[in-house]
């Protein structure tokens, strides 16, 4: 009975772990991958690493000791929660610091692999040194206690062999650039919008000084050609970057850039303004790749009003 009430108990802690990581985060969630935390694409990793380790240990022990321990999987179990378990709850503890969380560990998501060495080199980095200093603590006190020393000799050959182990499982992440995984919070979205809303509303003045034609573009590169000299650049979002969704740039190497619908191309302002009022789901002027046909990313009547009316 008092089992099953601890059991509840620590179920309750968990959910509302994970509960707190999944609302709390405002900007990208950002998990660094690790042996044990991989991006959802590389969910193979955590069980070949915990194979790489039964192999490495039996190896070992044949080899320096001349027989296999007995139980030798249980052993390898033993090491691996023991790692495991504490450095996943450390890094979701660290992603749920604050309102608008650090970066830290968290559950398998897909991979950011916009972000590179150069954006978040050091904090995979960082994260993976502490990884393999709990890992390397754990596999000495369970050879300790094995061995029953404190200090077992030929310990630092198993040290060495396991952070090799450790090393080995991060490969993969390091060739491919999935260096960090996470999910993106309700900023990105707004953050998207804002970016639209910059170059609807460099349309709507382009339009102005054009006799209220659109401008003419293939693309959304050209269209930001035009519209260039009539953006509002005292606005810092609209002197960034205008062509990608920010969600998209985190999540792929190369980015779809935002569609522009040619249909509109050097056509009265009144065919943009008609969709304020149009039910949602038709083909937009300017559309996200990440969030298609949202109209509420643009959608704003007070700014639409006040360019309207100073017309
Ligand atoms: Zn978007």
């Amino acid at each position: 009975m008092r089992m099953s009430r601890s059991l509840r108990l620590w179920s309750l802690v968990v959910a509302g772990i994970f509960l707190s990581t999944r609302v709390m985060a405002h900007g990208y969630a950002v998990y660094v991958s690790t042996p044990v935390t991989p991006p959802r694409e590389f969910l193979i990793i955590p069980p070949a690493f915990f194979a790489l380790l039964i192999v490495v240990n039996r190896f070992l022990q044949r080899k320096l000791w001349g027989s296999v321990f007995p139980r030798c999987t249980w052993l390898v179990i033993w090491l691996f929660m023991m790692f495991a378990l504490p450095f996943f709850l450390w890094g979701i503890l660290a992603a749920m610091a604050t309102t608008a969380p650090p970066p830290g560990l968290g559950t398998p998501n897909y991979a950011w692999w916009g972000f590179g060495w150069q954006k978040v080199g050091s904090l995979f980095l960082r994260w993976n040194a502490l990884g393999l200093i709990l890992f390397l603590l754990s596999v000495w006190i369970v050879y300790a206690v094995r061995l029953g020393r404190l200090w077992p000799g030929r310990i630092f050959t198993v040290l060495y062999a396991h952070a090799g182990c450790y090393l080995v499982s991060l490969v993969p992440f390091m060739l491919l650039g999935a260096l960090t995984h996470g999910w993106p919070g309700g900023y990105v979205k707004m953050s998207c919008g804002g970016r639209m809303n910059c170059v609807y509303q460099g349309i709507a003045r382009y339009a102005h000084a054009n006799g209220d034609r659109l401008p003419v573009a293939q693309d959304v590169n050209g269209l930001l050609a035009e519209v260039g000299p009539f953006l509002n650049t005292e606005d810092r979002t609209c002197s960034g970057r205008l062509d990608i969704c920010p969600y998209g740039d985190a999540r792929e190497r190369t980015p779809k850039p935002y569609i522009w619908n040619p249909e509109f191309s050097g056509a009265s302002i009144d065919k943009m303004w008609e969709l304020f009022n149009a039910p949602p789901g038709h083909q937009l002027p300017l559309s996200c790749p990440y969030h298609q046909n949202d109209m509420s990313l643009w959608f704003d009547r007070d700014w639409y009003k006040a360019t309207k009316d100073s017309q």
